[in-house]
């Protein structure tokens, strides 16, 4: 477990002063934000409602975009020096038949050690970050944002930046950024097993593929296992609880589930799928908190730590007294992750369907090259540089 991040300042501090931006979540996308506004001068206030070092329900694996995003952020050499585990292959197994295909560069990282890094980064960079606090914004104001910081009162900030993931709540009832499910969400789930089962080999992702959903296996810098399912809510019920159904999946995929798996503590996440306009005035939205779909693709913290880094220049420009109406945020995001969200939710069609999922394994099976186009988010992504500086 990375070490903690002391933080300089208590909520009452944070609250008592007013921040160019103020940036709600320490995940990927939130820090990647705050690390460049900071770095472009802005007084940068990063809250989150969790202490750090937490974890959190994902399958840690990070794809190429990702690690290109870290190094565009001069973090390249970062996943190496905590350790991450380099990813040769992922093995994806459904009704007994199992496809190998070879992976681009890529990593698997606890989120223990990737968020703790980047916020240690964010901080570095001259942004404050204060944990234990829920952070809600407030109805809009003409000049600048209110955003209650737990029982701390309210910050003032000239600009808002929605990081607060897949449940966040921190901009419920704030006019424009309703959010919107889709009917026939699967749900997360997920657990960090301390030793994991034998099979699991570092370096290589395990994908089981059944009717109420999918799991995935990979092995952590520290040698446990994290095991993280999308799944049906109807078939979680049905089978009283993640553990089981997950451990289903697993059995008839053809892989020996963990015994321990069914009785272990599992942590669940809200309906994944989301969406919701990304700017509605001074308030801004990156990550998961305005866009997910499934986790299939292995691209979440990709998007997350790409829109991150993306929104800067228009917050930016904000600040520098650029119209907020007028930001062109909306388009650069659709332009940017508009196409890997349509390929996601056309994965996402194929893997309610067994049998189609059956037939491409044993094409893959033979020709693994021929995954390529199939699972892109594996092996490309987007990336940051195709929206720079399109502020206003
Ligand atoms: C089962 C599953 C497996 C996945 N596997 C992968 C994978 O292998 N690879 C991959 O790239 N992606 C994966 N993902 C997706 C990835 O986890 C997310 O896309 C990514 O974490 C989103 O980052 P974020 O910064 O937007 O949000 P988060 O990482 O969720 O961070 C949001 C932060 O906001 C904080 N917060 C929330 N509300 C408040 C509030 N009111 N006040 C203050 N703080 C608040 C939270 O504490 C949290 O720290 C997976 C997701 C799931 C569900």
């Amino acid at each position: 477990v990375p070490a903690g991040i002391t933080p300089v300042l208590s909520p009452d501090g944070a609250a008592g002063r007013a921040w160019d931006a103020l940036v709600i979540g320490a995940g990927p996308a939130g820090s990647a934000a705050a690390i460049g506004l900071a770095r472009g001068g802005a007084a940068t206030l990063l809250v989150d409602r969790a202490s750090l070092p937490r974890s959190k329900v994902c399958g840690c694996c990070l794809n190429t975009a990702a690690l290109g995003v870290l190094g565009a952020l001069g973090l390249g050499g970062m996943p190496a020096r905590v350790g991450a585990v380099p990813l040769q292959a992922v093995r994806v197994a459904s009704g007994g038949v199992c496809a190998r295909i070879p992976l681009p560069p890529a990593a698997a990282l606890s989120r223990e050690s990737l968020d703790t890094e980047l916020v240690r980064e964010a901080v570095r960079s001259g942004a404050c970050f204060v944990p234990g606090v829920v952070a809600r914004v407030m109805p809009p104001t003409a000049e600048a944002c209110l955003v209650m910081l737990g029982s701390a009162g309210a910050a003032q900030a000239r600009v808002v930046v929605v990081a607060d993931g897949l449940g966040g709540r921190s901009a419920d009832g704030f006019p424009g950024l309703e959010v919107r499910v889709w009917k026939r969400s699967r749900i997360g789930a997920g657990v960090v097993l301390d030793s994991g089962p034998d099979w699991v080999k570092p370096g290589v992702v395990y994908m089981a593929c059944g009717k109420g959903g999918y799991v995935g296996l990979v092995r952590l810098e520290d040698g446990r296992v994290d095991v993280a399912a999308a799944l049906d809510p109807l078939f979680v019920r049905s089978r009283h609880g993640p553990g089981a159904a997950a451990s289903e999946v697993l059995a008839g995929a053809g892989w020996t589930p963990p015994e321990v798996l069914a009785a272990s503590r599992w942590r669940g996440t809200p309906a994944l799928s989301r969406r919701r306009c990304v700017q509605s005035g001074r308030v801004f939205v990156v990550g998961d908190a305005c866009g997910y779909v499934e986790p299939f693709t292995g691209e979440g913290i990709a998007w997350s730590l790409t829109t991150g880094v993306a929104v800067v220049p228009h917050v930016l420009a904000v600040l520098a007294g650029a119209d907020a109406g007028r930001s062109t945020w909306v388009g650069c995001y659709r332009r940017l992750l508009g196409g890997r969200h349509r390929a996601c939710r056309s994965t996402a069609w194929v893997l309610r369907r067994p049998m189609l999922v059956r037939a491409a394994l044993r094409v893959f099976s033979v020709a693994p090259w021929a995954s390529r186009p199939v699972v892109p988010g594996f092996t490309a992504g987007c990336t940051a540089a195709a929206c720079q500086g399109g502020a206003t």
